[in-house]
């Protein structure tokens, strides 16, 4: 991505909700990564992994001004997605610059659960709002130092991205105190064979030159923003896990696995593809499968997968778990989520634990209560 993007100022911030154990934050940040977050406990974390606080950008949605006011007091930069906050956030810190997300009103992808950027999107303040940001600013004293949109996941090809960039920049030149123009992420992994990916080269290029004529058109340099979050960690990452029972139903062979949605939630929540491969037995014959995981409610990490002739205990890797994998899991059904492994230069590191039944117990608080009298 850094020789994708010709620019006299380029800053990639890891969108660190994808993947979040404080070893990739820092092996990120060491690449010369900033770091995108979404939550108060995200700064925090960017903080304790060694990112200087003008590295990272807070991009909240519908929190408290309470959670943005921690935010100020941590100095980091502040990215405000409405114009209720812009207004008090304004009147609160007239002096503290901060960045606007901007809703462009595209569509990114067909997926309607990843597609954010849209007229029915939450995130962002509308393109057709600008009268009413510019009135904030003006009567708040309010400085402008950052312009941003993310549209969600799925943009295929540099024309939907450059659609949405011009939108930004005929927004951008009417403000003057502009530092950076942040174009978010949506950047396209491939989870399938033949699936297409963001061409980086080809959006580098085009970016590149249209920015570079912004810029121009500016009257000065200012830093291209982007804010990568699988792109940079999808594949990356892989989640093994063992199969319990392979069982022959009427309709199918399902492969039972000791995992379930607890572990892995795209496939239930996005509809998402995750490859399936048999690392016990490579070579085996293949044959179909329904692989599903082991929660008491429908849940299937794929159907009629051709898959190496599974047997019982066999161990399976689902692919593309380097992003919204972990860090979507839970303890649903009182389960355990895994240990992480980072392999780096050829060995394994363990950086985070497998969970105990003492992690399940910890914040629950045992009441006595007076003993139930029947009546
Ligand atoms: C989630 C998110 C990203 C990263 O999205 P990917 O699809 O993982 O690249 C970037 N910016 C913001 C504001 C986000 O919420």
């Amino acid at each position: 991505m850094v020789n994708a993007f010709q620019v006299p100022k380029l800053q990639l911030l890891d969108a660190c909700k994808a993947l979040s154990n404080i070893n990739i934050l820092r092996y990120l940040r060491q690449l010369g990564a900033g770091l995108d977050t979404v939550s108060i406990q995200e700064v925090e974390m960017g903080l304790h992994a060694g990112f200087s606080p003008q590295d990272i950008v807070y991009t909240p949605n519908c929190v408290s001004l309470e959670e943005i006011e921690e935010a100020v007091a941590l100095g980091v930069r502040i990215n405000i997605d409405n114009t209720s906050i812009l207004e008090q956030f304004g009147q609160a810190h007239p002096n503290y610059p901060v960045c606007i997300r901007i809703n462009p009103h595209i569509m990114a992808g067909l997926n309607a659960k990843t597609a954010v950027g849209h007229i029915d999107s939450k995130f962002g303040i509308s393109f057709h709002q600008m009268p009413l940001v510019h009135r904030i600013v003006k009567a708040t004293g309010l400085t402008i130092e950052g312009i941003h949109m993310h549209t969600g996941s799925g943009i295929l090809d540099a024309g939907v991205f450059l659609q949405g960039a011009e939108i930004l920049f005929s927004i951008a030149k009417d403000f003057p105190d502009l530092t950076y123009l942040d174009f978010g992420s949506g950047f396209k992994v491939p989870y399938r064979d033949g699936d297409a990916e963001t061409d980086i080269e080809d959006l580098g290029e085009k970016i590149s030159e249209r920015f570079h004529a912004f810029c121009q058109e500016y009257g000065r340099d200012i830093t291209l923003t982007f804010e990568p979050g699988k792109y940079l960690v999808s594949e990356a990452g892989y989640f093994f896990t063992r199969v319990n029972v392979i069982k022959q139903t009427t309709s199918t062979v399902f492969a039972g696995l000791d995992s379930g949605l607890n572990h892995l939630i795209r496939p239930m929540l996005y509809d998402a593809y995750h490859e399936i491969s048999n690392v016990s037995r490579p070579m085996g014959k293949p044959r179909f499968y329904t692989v599903v995981g082991y929660i008491c409610e429908t849940d299937t990490f794929g159907i009629n997968r051709r898959i190496p002739d599974i047997q019982e205990g066999d161990v399976l890797a689902i692919h593309n778990a380097g992003a919204y994998c972990y860090s979507m899991a839970s303890n649903y059904n009182s389960r355990f989520r895994p240990a992480e492994v980072m392999v780096h230069n050829g060995q394994a590191h363990l950086i985070r634990q497998r969970e105990k039944m003492e992690d399940l117990m910890r914040n629950q608080i045992e009441v006595h209560l007076p003993e139930m009298v029947r009546k």
